[in-house]
């Protein structure tokens, strides 16, 4: 059994299976319907179109759109680990802070600039060295581009002279204006989510990784997840080990409410009387599920 189930190993799927495997008390599986990202057209900056119309590609296409002229339009995304993140152009943009103002102004709390920032920073590991917008030490790597085109020197000359600002830092305060693009390589190689999130938790014995898996669906159940101590009335999750099963019967109810705790010898010791309770799990890292019957 598992505490998480993550579908698909892409930018976000990778992270989350870092994150939430930090805590070797819950369970974690990652799903990928993709395989491996081993191709050399994955880790060669300059090969990423090479992988578009291939098994590592998802190959959709538009519905025929009337605005283009009733064709269809070829849309990539990535099908390997790392997902979208093994074939992008490796551009490290992170969006404007305005944007993420307008989200909270329009009532998404914890998503202004300001809120977000801190983790943008603490993710890098950028080569210009820490800052007011950057860092260093963090797991993605990100590099200046080694080989850039002559023509794109020329297109920011051109940019200057027409009256368009150049920017050094378009992940700063603002980025409006022309710039050279940072990216998400390092030594050269392209460095997917990946290779700066799944690597290094790979040796976790809590976090279990299967490729060539495509999920079906997601059949939801009725599920309340609680505190210890504060569900109404449940019946003991299937997915509890009788060893790990708290139950106790609430006021005011003829049915007993059972909760799986895990991960500290307290809980366990507390899990075999029908009338125990689990006392605790503030700062215990324990997981408490209650499955509604
Ligand atoms: C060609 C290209 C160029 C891009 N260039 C840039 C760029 O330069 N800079 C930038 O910032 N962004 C770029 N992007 C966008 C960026 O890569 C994506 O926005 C980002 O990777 C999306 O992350 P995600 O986690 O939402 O999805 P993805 O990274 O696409 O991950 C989804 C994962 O889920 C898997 N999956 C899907 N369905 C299932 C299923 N049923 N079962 C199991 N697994 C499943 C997929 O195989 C995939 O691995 C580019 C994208 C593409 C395709």
């Amino acid at each position: 059994m598992y505490d998480y189930v993550i579908v698909g190993a892409g930018s976000a799927g990778c992270v989350l299976a870092n994150r939430l495997s930090e805590d070797p008390t819950v369970r974690v599986l990652l799903l990928e319907a993709g395989g491996r990202d081993r191709s050399p057209n994955i880790k060669i900056p300059a090969a990423f179109s090479k992988q578009f119309h291939t098994k590592l590609d998802w190959d959709y296409a538009t519905e025929p759109e009337p605005h283009v002229d009733g064709r269809s339009l070829y849309i990539p995304r990535g099908k390997s680990l790392g997902g979208s993140s093994s074939m992008n152009a490796m551009l490290y943009v992170r969006g404007r802070p305005f944007d993420y103002d307008a989200w909270e102004a329009q009532g998404a709390p914890g998503w202004g600039f300001r809120d977000v920032l801190p983790y943008f920073i603490r993710s890098e590991d950028n080569v210009r060295g820490a800052s007011e917008y950057h860092g260093v030490g963090g797991p993605l790597h990100v590099s200046e581009q080694r080989s850039p085109r002559a023509l794109d020197r020329r297109l920011l000359d051109a940019s200057r002279d027409a009256g368009i600002p150049l920017i050094d830092d378009y992940n700063g305060p603002e980025q409006d204006g022309a710039s050279m693009f940072q990216v998400t390589q390092h030594r050269g190689q392209r460095f997917s989510a990946a290779d700066a999130f799944l690597r290094p938790a790979l040796d976790r014995p809590n976090l279990e990784v299967r490729t060539k898996v495509t999920v079906l669906g997601v059949a939801l159940q009725a599920v309340a997840r609680s505190a210890c101590g504060s569900a109404t009335a449940v019946a003991a999750s299937s997915s509890c080990a009788p060893s790990e099963r708290c139950c106790w019967r609430p006021a005011r109810s003829t049915r007993p409410s059972c909760c799986c705790c895990r991960g500290s010898a307290r809980h366990r010791s507390c899990a075999t009387s029908a009338s125990s309770r689990c006392t605790t799990s503030r700062g215990s890292g324990a997981t408490c599920r209650t499955t509604r019957s």
